[in-house]
């Protein structure tokens, strides 16, 4: 059993200090007596609201916990996650032509992508509002880090899969972790669908990012880059960049800098502009973007070897695509040879990333060579994805391997050709 405290002791009771609002509507909801994850309203999407906003000097240890003040509860279901290196990497920055590049590794989380930072807190909300089976429909990672958060929770797991278009690696760490593993005959869009289906009949607990519990977590990604990179470089990062599927990573930073500025801990001149990319073959957000929709078009078909990206319906798209236009930012598709260029990039410079997460760079230096990113800025690009998440992809991009005979002749007569 839990021991752990609840900020907002008053379940219910919309004045205590954590409440659920509707982005759309503004109403206000309890946010455990209940378990909803759209307004009863209007349906519009749900965001955490807090009566206290920390400054920094509220933060304390490390990983995801130690932006407590941040979130709902003091500790959660914990792997642990979070802290993850924000690198170096010199010679891309030559390449570019970019004052300074920094690389976010989330592929370095225990479960090897940043989505363990949305369940470490969504799996705690599951253990508060007392739901015996989790869900969510996955592009791969997303069921990698439920399977192992619910196992860790002792909690019953399901997944939700397209068939045969999950990176292996994915789908053993769900399988090996204990989840039951659904594989739809359908794409990431239509397991979201049956999946929402079957929490709106209360049949699992949903923690895909529609959960806004999960977004909380996934906020302090934008809190620990800020911290690092003034810390490091003295200043707050001009742009972060990073792949987008769901928006749900986009939706969560822009909310982590809108709670600093509300409690005064950043300037609204030190908002880092938020930059979305995606593959050209599954590019709804970057549509709605250059065509100033208020709202995605659903793409029916997708197709991108950056497979934790292939959704055509981005769910947090309402919350993200403010955070875009408001904070000057922008988006930008990506062809699957950039994509593959800058995949080998990182990993020559020692980040071994999945090919969604080699989006970021391949955005960066498109959006450089465009003119739009200039040879001053202070950029951040956001690695979401392990390189062995996905090791099919991996030795597609790499290097062949050589085929010599068993012995140090034969090696040196080879290396000698
Ligand atoms: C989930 C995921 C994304 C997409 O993140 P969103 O928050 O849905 O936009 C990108 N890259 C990797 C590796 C992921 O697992
Ligand atoms: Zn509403």
């Amino acid at each position: 059993m839990s021991h752990l405290t609840l900020r907002a002791e008053a379940p219910g009771c919309a004045d205590s200090g954590v409440w659920l609002t509707c982005i759309a509507c503004g109403e206000r909801f309890p946010p455990f007596a209940e378990i909803r994850y759209t307004c009863d309203e209007c349906d519009g999407l749900l965001e955490v609201r807090y009566a206290d906003l920390p400054t920094w000097d509220a933060f304390e240890g490390t990983g995801v916990w130690r932006y407590a003040a941040a979130l709902p509860f003091d500790t959660g279901v914990t792997l642990p996650e979070g802290d993850t290196p924000l690198h170096d990497v010199p010679r891309i920055e030559a390449a570019l032509g970019i004052d300074r590049v920094r690389v976010k590794h989330e592929g370095m989380n225990p479960t090897g992508s940043f989505k363990d930072r949305g369940m470490t807190v969504g799996v705690r909300v599951a253990r508060q509002v007392g739901v015996d089976r989790l869900a969510c429909a996955s592009t791969g990672n997303t069921s990698a880090a439920l399977a192992a958060y619910g196992a860790r929770a002792g909690i019953e797991t399901l997944v939700l899969l397209p068939r045969g278009k999950v990176a292996a690696g994915k789908v053993a760490q769900a399988s090996l972790h204990g989840a039951r593993i659904l594989e739809v005959d359908g794409n990431f869009d239509t397991c979201l669908d049956i999946v929402q289906d079957l929490a709106r009949r209360g049949e699992v607990y949903l923690l895909n990012s529609l959960n806004p519990f999960r977004l909380e977590g996934q906020k302090t990604i934008g809190l620990e880059i800020l911290e690092q990179f003034r810390d490091e470089e003295g200043v707050y990062p001009d742009r972060i960049v990073l792949p987008v599927g769901n928006a749900g990573n986009t939706a969560a930073l822009y909310k982590c800098f809108r709670e600093l500025q509300e409690s005064g801990a950043l300037a609204p001149e030190e908002v880092p502009a938020l930059t979305g990319v995606q593959a050209a073959g599954a590019a709804p957000m970057v549509e709605a973007i250059e065509e100033g929709n208020e709202q995605t078009r659903r793409w029916e078909e997708v197709e991108t070897r950056a497979t934790a990206i292939r959704i055509g319906n981005p769910v947090n798209a309402p919350k993200a695509l403010p955070g875009i236009r408001e904070t000057g930012g922008t988006a930008v598709a990506v062809s699957e040879p950039a994509i593959v260029r800058a995949q080998r990039d990182l990993a020559e410079s020692g980040v071994g990333v999945e090919p969604a997460s080699a989006c970021s760079l391949a955005g960066l230096r498109k959006l450089r060579e465009r003119g739009t990113v200039g040879a001053d800025e202070h950029v951040v690009c956001l690695t979401t994805g392990h390189l062995l998440k996905d090791a099919e992809a991996a030795v597609r991009a790499g290097t062949e391997p050589e085929p010599v005979p068993g012995t140090t002749g034969g090696v040196l007569e080879h290396l000698a050709d």
